[in-house]
């Protein structure tokens, strides 16, 4: 065995060199240096001490732009951008006010036992993207190929065993019927599955994990569909007290950027347009946007909707645009026929936004938090250019930079390439050391995935696969990155290229 490790770790020496040679600069790790590698062979636990020997990559931006396709910026005229969690990005005070009016209104409105008004919230509990099974009643994770991953399974607060998950599913493979599950359409046989895509709906799992937590500890019999749609419905009927609330203490909720001002006026500087599309009131707008920018942020914009109902706005065909009465609070009922700088419109189509300022396909560019309801049909129905900002990035890259985590990743690969060569060994003492690598590489596996999140590990990986969520986010959005502003790191007329990705069939990659 010894011998054969010593000749495993020869070749992937060469192929890692070779590797890197032929990767030139796209990739971020250093040159492997031409020394021999130094290879210890642990006896107690079966692995080897290469990781010491393998300069590791070099730390990711946490302000770059990521691009899934390509995208020059010279080509884009018009840009639109989401209010929540786009421009305006919300402290975590948000996610304990969502929490509680929605636990509130479970309690006053869907009268749900009083002492659930003492469950408090469990902020890091939940990730975006998770899947809430409305049958079977369990939060879990799915990837890129609809599998479940294991450990990541959740009835209330308590994980579900592997036995527990297959007995339940019977495979770790989810019928697509079952994740995309239309409300229109009978799936009797079939599991529902419905996605939490968006940030408000963090709090939102909590609540749900917590009161059905609350259910099974005290033998109290539910529903799971039910409490579903209970849960989903206070806290949506929250959001008018949330507003309120909001603008009664915006610093509180919202994260001042000093950077955004600076970004629209060298937006404007390049003659380009910019346009705001938002589900939220204009009152809670006006005065977020005043904190972020100052009074005059309108001058920035040239066309202004607010309580869009997106994502309908992106969809319906007919839906009039109304004219929006700052001092009523309240549309007018006026024809809308063309869209003037200044003025406030509300609800209206994507249709009727395009006809009358002729701003079409690729020239728009459109930044949105929601891969969905901001970024999808937008990019399949009308060809326009999109950007998600996703905020996660923030603590995902900063946990990616994280010296524990490369030194684990990179063992991981190192040590699955070694167990995939030597899986055919037969000798009794081989076998036991193939075995403490295969405890070895589970536990590894898990280490990096509770360094993003204990219960649900990253929002955009599973083990090895991308997410669901990662999948759908690739699929829509042309570059991704953790704030707008972030943007100004790069000029106006600047291409984004996305990386060459390795397929399976193609060379080894160094750190993939
Ligand atoms: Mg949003």
């Amino acid at each position: 065995m010894a011998i054969l490790i010593e000749k495993q770790a020869k070749r992937d020496a060469k192929t890692e060199k070779q590797a890197r040679r032929e990767q030139d600069d796209n990739i971020q790790g250093e040159r492997c240096d031409d020394s021999p590698r130094k290879v210890e062979f642990c006896m107690e636990c079966g692995a080897f001490n290469v990781v010491s020997a393998k300069k590791l990559p070099k730390d990711v931006d946490v302000k770059a732009v990521f691009a899934c396709n390509e995208l020059d910026l010279k080509e884009v005229k018009v840009y639109g951008f989401d209010y929540d969690y786009t421009l305006a990005c919300y402290k975590p005070s948000m996610d304990y006010l969502l929490y509680n009016l929605g636990r509130q209104i479970l309690i006053e409105q869907y009268k749900y036992p009083k002492p659930i008004g003492d469950l408090q919230y469990k902020p890091g509990f939940a990730i975006r993207g998770l899947h809430y099974d409305i049958q079977k009643g369990v939060l879990l994770k799915l990837d890129s190929f609809l599998q479940i991953q294991l450990g990541t399974v959740y009835r209330g607060l308590t994980s579900l065993s592997n036995e527990e998950v297959l007995n339940l599913y019977k495979n770790r493979i989810i019928p697509i019927a079952a994740v995309e599950y239309r409300h229109d359409t009978d799936h009797d046989g079939h599991s529902k599955m419905v996605q939490l895509a968006d940030l408000f709906s963090v709090p939102e799992m909590c609540l749900l994990c917590n009161v059905t937590d609350y259910f099974e500890r005290n033998h109290i019999d539910y529903h799971p569909e039910i409490l579903f749609r209970d849960v989903k419905n206070s806290v949506r009927f929250s959001h008018p007290v949330m507003h309120k609330i909001v603008e009664q203490n915006v610093s509180e909720y919202i994260k001042y950027n000093p950077d955004l001002g600076r970004f629209f006026q060298r937006l404007v500087e390049a003659d380009k347009k910019l346009f705001l599309v938002t589900n939220s009131p204009y009152r809670f707008v006006n005065i977020g946007m005043q904190m972020l920018i100052g009074k005059n942020w309108k001058d920035y914009f040239d066309v202004i909707i607010v309580q869009a109902r997106k994502p309908k706005f992106f969809t319906d065909k007919s839906r009039p645009i109304r004219l929006f009465d700052e001092k009523s609070g309240t549309h007018v009922w006026d024809r809308v026929v063309k869209l003037e700088k200044g003025t406030i419109y509300y609800e209206g189509t994507v249709k009727q936004l395009q006809d009358m300022t002729n701003w079409r396909g690729h020239q728009v560019l459109y930044f949105g938090d929601h891969p969905y309801s901001d970024l999808a049909d937008v990019t399949l129905e009308h060809g326009w250019r999109t950007g998600a900002i996703i905020n996660e990035l923030t603590h995902e890259i900063d946990t990616l930079n994280r010296t524990d985590f490369k030194r684990n990743a990179n063992w991981l690969q190192m040590l699955t390439g070694l167990i995939e060569e030597h899986q055919d060994c037969e000798d009794v003492d081989e076998r036991q050391v193939f075995t403490k690598w295969m405890q070895e590489r589970d536990f590894l596996r898990n280490e990096i995935k509770y360094i993003f999140n204990e219960q649900f590990g990253s929002v955009f990986r599973t083990y090895h696969n991308p997410t669901y969520f990662s999948r759908r986010l690739f699929r829509f959005a042309d570059i991704y990155t953790s704030n707008i502003t972030n943007l100004l790191n790069y000029s106006v007329n600047h291409t984004f290229y996305p990386r060459r990705g390795v397929m399976p069939h193609e060379y080894i990659s160094y750190f993939v």
